[in-house]
This record gives C-alpha cells, sequence and structure tokens, in this order.
C-alpha cells in the first residue's frame, strides 16, 4: 500500500514557508507501514492543482494533500478535488455550526465567506479540526482514498492522529493505536548503531527508525496495536533489547536531553561544575545553563579563545602552550584545572579543537578536539576527531564534553 503527498501552497514554492508536512507526515505514514512514494507541491492554481491530482490518481492507493482549504478565493483544494472526481459540493450542517459557534464564543458574526469551509465533495467523510475553522475530509473512490488535511501544522498533525492515522492503521491492516519510544545516543557512529541493532529494524511491528543530528543518534522505536496496553508492552520489550545492546552509549528518553541529565547527576550529588571553552565559544555553559534550576551546580564558564586569555585567566603555562599547542591534550587538562581552581568548582571541564574550516594542519586537522574533565582527585582528557562542518563540530564537542561529565559521574570512567 502506498501513498502520495500533494502539498498546496504558492508560499511553499516561493521559499516563505519550509514544507515541514513532508516530514512530519513522512513519519507519522512509514510508522503505519505505508510508503510514500512521491511528493509535489503545487502553487494556488486550479489547473495545475488539477493536473497534479489527476496523475496521483492514476498510481497512488493513498492521495494525502494539504493547504488551502480557507475562506478566500485561492483556497481551492477541495473545490479542485470534487471537480476531478466530477462530484457536487455540498454544504455539511455540523460544520456550518461548529464554524457559526467558534465565531460566536469570540462575540462574532460569522462572515458569509466562511461558509465555504462547511462544503465537502459529496460522500466525503468529515474530519473535525478542533484547532480551527476548516475541517478535512476523507474520500473513498474507485479503490482510492483521498485526504484532505488544512495548512497549519497546529491543526494537521492533531487531525492527522486523531482522525486519519487509526483509519490508515485500520485499511493497513495495522492496530488502531501506536505508541512511539526515542532512544538518544551519543558517542557512537549511526552506523554502529544500526549494525548492533540490524535484526531488530527488519521488523514491521515495532519499526525502529533513526534520526542523526550533530554528536546524537536518535533510535525511535513506534509499535502498534489495537490496545494501548498491547502497543506499551510492544514498545518496552523491543526498548529493552536495544538498551542491552546499546547501555552505555544512552544518555536519554525521548524529551530529555543530555544537559538535563548531566545537570540532575550533579544536582542529586551536590556538586559543582565550572567550564572554560575555547573552540565552542559558550555553547557548553549555554547547554548548562538552558536547564532551569541549573545555578545549583553551575558556577560559570570562561570562553577563552585567545591564548592570552588562557594563559593570564586560566594559568595555563606559556611553554604548554608553546610546546604543545593551544590545541592539545595539555591545554586541555591545564585549562580544565584552571578553571575549577579559578571558579572553585568540583569539576572543571575545557573543551579546546579546531573547528575549521581553517586552521587545520596534518598533524592537527579541522575536527581535532580535547576533552578534559578534573575531578577532585584527578583529571582525565579524551581526544576526538569530529567530521564534517564547523556547526558540527562544534555541536559535536558539546556533546561529548557533556558526555564526558556524565559517563564520569555515572562511575563510567575512570581518572
Ligand atoms: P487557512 O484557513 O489558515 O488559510 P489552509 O488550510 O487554507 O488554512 P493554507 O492557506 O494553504 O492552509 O496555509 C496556511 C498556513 O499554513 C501557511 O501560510 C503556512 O504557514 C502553513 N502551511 C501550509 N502548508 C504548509 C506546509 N506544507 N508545511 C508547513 N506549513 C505549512
Amino acid at each position: 500500500m502506498h501513498a502520495e503527498l500533494i502539498f498546496t501552497g504558492t508560499e511553499l514554492l516561493s521559499g516563505q514557508v519550509l514544507n515541514t508536512h513532508g516530514q512530519f507526515l513522512g513519519q507519522e505514514l512509514s510508522a503505519l507501514g505505508i510508503e510514500v512514494i512521491l511528493h509535489t507541491t503545487v502553487g494556488d492554481d486550479w489547473e495545475r492543482m488539477a493536473e497534479v491530482f489527476r496523475q496521483a490518481l492514476r498510481r497512488s492507493d493513498i492521495i494525502i494533500t494539504t493547504g488551502g482549504l480557507g475562506p478566500t478565493a485561492d483556497d481551492l483544494t477541495k473545490e479542485t478535488v470534487a471537480d476531478v472526481l466530477g462530484l457536487p459540493m455540498v454544504e455539511h450542517e455540523p460544520s456550518l455550526e461548529a464554524i457559526r459557534e467558534h465565531f460566536a464564543r469570540r462575540g462574532m458574526a460569522m462572515p458569509e465567506s466562511i461558509r465555504k469551509q462547511a462544503c465537502f465533495p459529496a460522500g466525503a467523510r468529515v474530519l473535525p479540526n478542533p484547532k480551527g475553522t476548516a475541517p478535512g475530509a476523507l474520500l473513498e473512490t474507485d479503490g482510492r482514498v483521498v485526504i484532505i488535511l488544512p495548512g497549519p501544522p497546529w491543526e494537521l498533525q492533531p487531525m492527522f492522529r486523531d482522525s486519519v492515522a487509526p483509519y490508515l492503521a485500520r485499511l493497513a491492516g495495522r492496530g488502531a493505536v501506536s505508541r512511539s519510544r526515542v532512544l538518544k545516543l551519543t558517542g557512537i557512529a549511526e552506523s554502529v548503531v544500526q549494525d548492533k541493532i540490524r535484526d531488530l529494524t527488519r521488523e514491521e511491528n515495532p519499526r525502529i527508525g533513526f534520526l542523526v543530528r550533530p554528536g546524537e543518534v536518535q533510535v525511535r522505536i513506534t509499535a502498534r496495536a489495537e490496545e494501548e496496553q498491547e502497543a506499551e508492552r510492544l514498545v518496552a520489550e523491543c526498548t529493552e533489547e536495544v538498551r542491552r545492546r546499546l547501555a552505555g552509549f544512552i544518555f536519554g528518553v525521548d524529551e530529555e536531553n543530555l544537559e538535563e541529565v548531566v545537570g540532575q547527576l550533579l544536582a542529586d550529588l551536590g556538586v559543582t561544575i565550572a567550564v572554560a571553552e575555547s573552540c565552542t565559544g559558550g555553547l557548553i555553559s549555554t547547554r548548562l545553563t538552558d536547564v532551569p534550576g541549573s545555578s545549583r551546580y553551575m558556577l560559570g564558564g570562561v570562553v577563552a579563545y585567545d591564548n592570552r586569555l588562557k594563559e593570564q585567566l586560566l594559568g595555563v603555562p606559556r611553554e604548554v602552550l608553546e610546546r604543545h599547542g593551544a590545541v592539545s591534550e595539555e591545554t586541555a587538562v591545564a585549562m580544565a584545572q584552571g578553571v575549577r581552581r579559578l571558579l572553585g568548582a568540583d569539576f572543571g571541564l575545557a573543551v579546546t579543537g579546531i573547528a575549521g574550516p581553517t586552521g587545520g594542519t596534518p598533524e592537527k586537522p579541522v575536527g581535532l578536539v580535547y576533552i578534559a574533565l578534573s575531578a577532585p582527585d584527578g583529571t582525565c582528557c579524551r581526544e576526538f576527531r569530529f567530521p564534517g562542518q564547523r556547526h558540527s563540530v562544534r555541536q559535536g564537542s558539546a556533546n561529548a564534553a557533556l558526555n564526558l561529565v556524565r559517563l564520569f559521574l555515572m562511575g563510567k570512567n575512570h581518572l
């Protein structure tokens, strides 16, 4: 069973609005085991929309359109679909009533132009829109399913999850309820993660998907079942197995992020941290202080970009900088010890590296980063080689630094 998506809106073609429905619907449909075979974006133009829709009807089982359900003249989707299918447009009284009430609650009379939002191709099932005035529609025609969804993401997403997903799940022979869990990993490449759970990724239910962020790999486990409890059980079992195979690399679940996890560990132990950053330019301090309540453990940070600051503020000996260079294990260690001493913290975390695109040499290429952690009983340092552009080297460094603290505090790394 395959689907084709038609995104309408001239604003998508002109680049004013980024098409996020493609990603959302792609993820949701894959989780239902429905393959998406084509995306088309078309402007608010009757002829072109009709042509795209006619072609879609010839090749796809499920056709989903987005946008163009508003009250204005350029909102044409339902009318175009009705025209191509040779169906009249009919008014849907409960929708008209809901729209009237929507305006009445705001003390306003319903504008006549909005009446069009309560009209649908004859035979369509109306999909309620609790977040707006434009309901969606679902039509079964000649063995094809046509689903018409609104443009605003905050309207489209709940409508899809509440009304469309259960319908498509039944159509695709899947359970009507879905449950997902995201496991977040760091310090491991996506290819290695895939290798370790390759057999699990061949399963249809639960399904496993991957998402890669700089310095982070996310494993999404989605299960479908008739009952919520059964979907939960399937997700929990699969999560357990993935955990067993990748334990040391998983730092968080679902919405959790690395800075929250590290913050919680520091708070639980009642210890403080100070940060000295060179190539990350304050990223680590920003992330640590993004967490509400971080003043319990985060004392402060120094962005020591210039060697003079590394020497004068953090006390990195000049001989160390001259002999080993600013990007070296020796400098990272001295920075971590220096910031710990300077701010009177239990832990000092330091990062120095070459973020690029310039500044690399054959011995010290772009992406080379040293991260040091100074603790009351000693200092450790790790060397990393991050791939990619400046942005990913910096993000990867910040992640690796926070992860070093996490592993140390969890007793997995020894000085
Ligand atoms: P309205 O009643 O608000 O006019 P509509 O169903 O007619 O809704 P559109 O007019 O096509 O939808 O789009 C409304 C807004 O929704 C757009 O301006 C844009 O901000 C957002 N939108 C539309 N399509 C997409 C998309 N593919 N991805 C992300 N946002 C979108």
